[in-house]
C-alpha cells in the first residue's frame, strides 16, 4: 500500500528556525494552489495506486478552509484507490484552529491531527518565532478532543536557544498532562539561511553543545518511556497501536506519492521531487527533478531508514527478498564493526540499534551509506 503526502506551503508567519518550503502572507494563492493539487491528483487517474494513508503536511495545512481541503481530498478519492481503513492526518498549528474548524476537519474525514506544540514555555515559543503560546496549544488540543479526535500527536522540540533542563522538563510534564496518543521529538539544528543563522552570527542566541543536545535527548527518551510511551522510532513515541502509519512507510521503504510544491515521491526505485517554489508548481507540477536509485543506493536507504525503527529494525528476510542478497553480505564491514562494538544487536530475524547507539545514531548509520 502507498502513502499520499500533500504539501501545503502556507503559514501565517515564518518561524526563526524554519527552512521548509513555506510562505507567510501568500494565502491569497491558496485557491489556485488547491486547484493545482487537484489537477496533480488527477494525473494519477488510472494508475491503480492503492493508498491507506494520506498526510497533509506543511507549512500549516490547518489555515486552509474546509472548502479548499475538501477539494483536494475529493480529487484524491477520485483518482486513487483509498482503503476503507485509511489514516488521514492533518498538521495543525495552535492559533489556527477554531471550534468550528476542528469539527470540519472531522467531517472531512481527517482522523489524526499532528499539532505543532514545540514547547510549553512562552519565552521559548517567542524565540522560535511561533505564533502561539502554551495556553493556545492547550486550548487547541481541547478543541480537537471536543471535536472527537482520538488520535492526536504533539511535537516537542529540544535544544531550543535559551532552553535548559528545567524548562524542558516543565514542557514535557505539561505535554504529558494532555496525554496525546503520539509524540514526535525534534532536536533543533540551526539551518543555513534561517533567521536563527543570522541571530547566531550576531551573538543573540547560542547553539547547544553536543553533550547538552545528547543529555536533552536522553532526558526525553527516559521521561516518555516512564510515562508509558513506546519509542518505536528514534524521534517518535506512541501509545500502543498509535504509531504513525504514514511516517512508518518512509522508514520501511514503502512507496509514497507526494503532491504539491517541494513534495517528493517514491514509486519503486524512482524518485520525483517537485521544485520548492509555489509559482513554478502551480504553473506546471511536471516541472520536477527525477532520478532512479541504484540498487546499492536502495540497499543503503533501506538500512539507514529501517534501523531508525527501534523495535522492528532491519528485517533480514525483507532485505533478502527485496535485493536478493543478505544484509551480512551487502554490508559485511559495517555489520561486523557495529555488532562487535555493541551498537547494533543481532536479534535473529533482524538487526536493531542498541539503545546506547540512539545518541550517536548518525555516526552508526553513516556506515551504511
Ligand atoms: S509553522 Fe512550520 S512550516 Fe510554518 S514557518 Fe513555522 S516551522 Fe515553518
Amino acid at each position: 500500500m502507498t502513502g499520499i503526502y500533500v504539501h501545503i506551503p502556507f503559514c501565517l508567519q515564518k518561524c526563526n528556525y524554519c527552512d521548509f518550503c513555506s510562505y507567510p502572507s501568500m494565502l491569497s494563492n491558496a485557491d489556485s494552489y488547491c486547484d493545482a493539487l487537484a489537477r496533480e491528483a488527477e494525473s494519477y487517474c488510472g494508475k491503480n495506486i492503492f493508498a491507506d494513508t494520506i498526510y497533509f503536511g506543511g507549512g500549516t495545512p490547518s489555515i486552509l478552509s474546509s472548502m479548499q481541503l475538501g477539494k483536494v481530498l475529493d480529487s484524491i478519492y477520485k483518482n486513487f484507490d483509498i482503503s476503507s481503513n485509511v489514516e488521514i492526518t492533518i498538521e495543525a498549528n495552535p492559533g489556527t484552529v477554531t471550534n468550528e474548524k476542528a469539527k470540519e476537519f472531522k467531517t472531512l474525514g481527517f482522523n489524526r491531527v499532528s499539532l505543532g506544540a514545540q514547547s510549553f514555555c512562552d519565552k521559548e515559543l517567542s524565540i522560535l518565532g511561533r505564533i502561539h503560546t502554551a495556553d493556545d496549544t492547550e486550548k487547541c488540543y481541547d478543541l480537537l478532543r471536543d471535536a472527537g479526535f482520538e488520535n492526536i500527536s504533539l511535537d516537542l522540540m529540544y535544544a531550543i536557544p535559551g532552553q535548559n533542563m528545567q524548562s524542558l522538563s516543565s514542557s514535557a510534564s505539561q505535554l504529558l498532562n494532555l496525554s496525546p496518543e503520539h509524540i514526535s521529538c525534534y532536536g533543533l539544528k540551526i539551518e543555513e539561511g534561517t533567521p536563527f543563522e543570522k541571530m547566531l552570527e550576531r551573538g543573540e542566541i547560542t547553539e547547544k553543545s553536543d553533550d547538552e543536545y545528547a543529555d536533552m535527548y536522553a532526558f526525553i527518551c527516559n521521561t516518555l518511556k516512564e510515562a508509558g510511551y513506546s519509542q518505536y522510532e528514534l524521534s517518535n513515541f506512541a501509545k500502543k497501536g498509535f504509531e504513525s502509519r504514514h511516517n512508518t512507510k518512509y522508514w520501511l521503504g514503502d512507496d509514497y506519492v507526494g503532491l504539491g510544491a517541494a513534495a517528493s515521491s517514491k514509486l519503486g526505485s524512482n524518485r520525483f521531487t517537485h521544485i520548492a517554489n509555489l509559482e513554478s508548481y502551480m504553473k506546471s507540477f511536471e516541472n520536477e527533478e527525477s532520478y532512479e536509485l541504484s540498487n546499492e543506493d536502495e540497499m543503503s536507504e533501506f538500512m539507514f531508514l529501517s534501523l531508525r525503527m527501534t523495535k522492528s529494525g532491519a528485517s533480514k528476510e525483507i532485505f533478502e527478498n527485496r535485493f536478493g542478497i543478505s544484509i551480512e553480505k551487502a554490508f559485511q564491514e559495517a555489520i561486523r564493526k557495529h555488532t562487535s562494538n555493541g551498537m547494533i544487536l543481532d536479534e535473529g530475524d533482524r538487526y536493531i540499534l542498541a539503545p546506547k547507539a540512539y545518541y550517536i545514531s548518525n555516526y552508526v548509520l553513516s556506515d551504511f551509506v
